[in-house]
């Protein structure tokens, strides 16, 4: 096993110049773990330093060609601070950097989080919805009284919207609407 370290950057293949855009590695916990530049790497052995390491390009590897290079993986205080294709960028990189960066990572973490919380009571809302639906479908017909009709009117105002009423899998489309967006990542990457 090995885990995953992505790009928000990409760094550029040596020899095709493609973009690469992740990493896997077994330097760490080799447990299927996403890392990005500012994570914290569980089970680093390293404390602060660099680590050489193999990148792949899959540009390269469609020509035959070698697809490894080095890469250098700057470690600082067991938190991922860079990934350089150069030893001496990293050594750079690694003299650089500081606290304003690790304040600028703990600020991108909680921006994720709060994102990731947003989008989990969106959905949970909409579940909700659905299966207060389903019930309603299921009661027998009620008496044509006006308190019945002023709930009826209120609970149709939360009913789910007729994209998933009238979805072939209701539950699968309600995931489809509440699915990370494209340039969204998952909050594993954290
Ligand atoms: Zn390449």
């Amino acid at each position: 096993m090995f885990d995953t370290i992505y790009l928000k950057n990409p760094i550029a293949c040596k020899t095709c110049g493609a973009d690469i855009w992740d990493l896997q590695t077994k330097e760490f916990d080799s447990c299927m773990s996403h890392y990005r530049i500012g994570s914290v790497l569980a089970g680093s052995r390293v404390l602060s330093g660099i680590i050489k390491e193999e990148a792949y390009c899959q540009a390269c590897s469609d020509a035959k060609r070698d697809a490894w290079m080095n890469v250098y993986l700057v470690v600082w205080h067991t938190i991922l601070a860079g990934v350089e294709t150069e030893e001496c960028k990293a050594e750079a990189r690694l003299a650089s950097v500081d606290r304003l960066h690790l304040v600028q990572w703990i600020a991108e973490a909680q921006r994720k989080e709060e994102q990731w919380q947003r989008r989990y009571f969106d959905l949970h809302n909409e579940l909700r919805r659905w299966h207060e639906y389903v019930e309603d479908q299921k009661k027998p017909p009620e008496p044509e009284t006006e308190d019945n009709k002023f709930w009826r009117a209120l609970r149709s105002i939360r009913r789910p919207s007729e994209k998933i009423t009238t979805a072939a899998d209701p539950i699968g489309k309600i995931l489809e609407l509440h699915a990370p967006k494209e340039n969204e990542e998952s909050p594993g990457l954290f």
